[in-house]
Parts: C-alpha cells; sequence; structure tokens
C-alpha cells in the first residue's frame, strides 16, 4: 500500500451544474448519507493519505463552497471552475504550480463520484507508479453494446474491447498540463485520457470497483447510499 507519497496530487473538479439531476442545486451539494456529495468524495481522498493536497474547481458564484467546513481543510486548494470540464481541471492544475513537478502524479477524480474508496485510490496508484504515461480506472462491459444510428441498430459492438472510463485519472503533471493545454475548446475531451489520446499516448486501464459510481441522475443518489452501507 502506498501512504504518505508527497509527489502525488489530486484534482477535483467540482465547477458542474449537474442538469440531469433536475435538483435545485449543483449535484456535488445535494445530500448524501449525513453530508453533501462533494464532502464525502473529498474526504475519501484526504482519507486515503495519498495526497500532498487535493486542488478543487469551484464555479466563480458557487454559494454553497465557502459554507462547507472541508474549504478550509489546510490540505485543500481552491481553483475557479472552467467553461468546460477540461477547463476546470486545467485551472485546478494552474493552482498547483511551483507545488507540483512535472513527473509527479496527479489523480483527477469527479467530485460526483462519493463513493470511491481508499483500495481503489492505492489499486490505481500502485499499479502505475512506475508507468510512463499513466491510465485510468475502468470497468469491462457486461451488457451487449449496440452502435446505434438515428434510433436504429446498425451493429454489434465487440465488447471485449469496449471499457466504462471512471475516475480517478492518472497522470504525469506536466504531460497532463501539456495536452490540456494542446486540447483546450475541443468538446471531444470529455476526459483526461482523452486529452492524452489526443497527443498519441496509449493509458492504461486499471480495473476499478462498480461501487465506484457517477452521480447523475436523482436515482443514483440512493444507489450511492446503499453502497456507503455496504463498504
Ligand atoms: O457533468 P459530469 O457528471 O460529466 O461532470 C463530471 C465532473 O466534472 C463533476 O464533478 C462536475 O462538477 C465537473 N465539472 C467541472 N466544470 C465544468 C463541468 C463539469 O468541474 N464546467
Amino acid at each position: 500500500m502506498t501512504i504518505d507519497r508527497p509527489n502525488n496530487w489530486a484534482v477535483v473538479p467540482a465547477a458542474g451544474v449537474g442538469k440531469r439531476m433536475l435538483a435545485d442545486r449543483p449535484k456535488q451539494y445535494l445530500p448524501l448519507a449525513e453530508k453533501t456529495v462533494i464532502e464525502h468524495t473529498l474526504s475519501r481522498l484526504l482519507h486515503s493519505k495519498a495526497f500532498a493536497a487535493v486542488a478543487v474547481a469551484i464555479s466563480k458564484d458557487d454559494p454553497y463552497w465557502p459554507e462547507l467546513e472541508i474549504s478550509a481543510h489546510q490540505q485543500i486548494i481552491t481553483a475557479p471552475g472552467g467553461k468546460e470540464r477540461a477547463d476546470s481541471v486545467l485551472s485546478a492544475l494552474t493552482s498547483l504550480q511551483g507545488k507540483a513537478d512535472d513527473d509527479d502524479w496527479v489523480l483527477v477524480h469527479d467530485a460526483a463520484r462519493p463513493c470511491l474508496t481508499s483500495e481503489d485510490v492505492h489499486h490505481l496508484i500502485d499499479t502505475l507508479k512506475d508507468d510512463e504515461v499513466g491510465g485510468i480506472l475502468a470497468l469491462s462491459s457486461h451488457d451487449t453494446l449496440k452502435h446505434v444510428d438515428e434510433g436504429s441498430i446498425t451493429a454489434t459492438i465487440d465488447r471485449s474491447h469496449v471499457w466504462r472510463a471512471l475516475t480517478p485519472q492518472m497522470f504525469r503533471y506536466g504531460m497532463l498540463r501539456d495536452a490540456l493545454l494542446d486540447a483546450e475548446g475541443n468538446p471531444a475531451i470529455t476526459d483526461e485520457s482523452s486529452a492524452l489520446e489526443l497527443k498519441g499516448y496509449q493509458p492504461k486501464i486499471v480495473e476499478g470497483r462498480p461501487d465506484n459510481i457517477k452521480i447523475t441522475r436523482p436515482e443514483d443518489l440512493a444507489l450511492a447510499q446503499f453502497y456507503m452501507e455496504q463498504q
């Protein structure tokens, strides 16, 4: 197990609105098991003891963040959020400038994934710490997958080659910053790995736990609560 490695940093994009939740506030501030979603996410990252600091990207006009006790935690750095997820990640990386070395590892984790376990964090770090590029937690697909065009199936996809990308995604500070800078404004960059792939790299996948769900729809909160009780 990797403990107290000062050359690992966590980055948490938390500047999204989460429209699909149909709620009165961004999904990271919805209540879940006596806290908000983002408090669980950040507590779990801090509790893993894997990081020198956690940089969190927060929207400029976010009234909820300063109200949370964890926002003043000494290991948490707040950075301004951006228009897209990739902009928020880049902003959080910029807040680590002068602290992180180019070769340090950065683990980017969605604020909306509150069920992350220390076990998965350390499994990812231990598997990839000597890798050239880095990689991501991912899940294989159990369902048969269809390629669909305008509501009709045009092909069945070979699922042995298809994985679902989760977070954390683990890359070297300098390489990730440069890849995101080069990809700025590209709508195809929906995670960190895609920015690295665009540069010609082939990040690794590390099988993660299926309970590391992303809160996206209202029913996901009940599922997250269930998983937390099981953990
Ligand atoms: O909307 P989605 O679930 O894909 O967002 C994933 C993560 O990216 C969330 O934690 C969300 O807060 C964050 N995000 C962000 N800045 C944006 C859009 C999303 O930090 N502009």
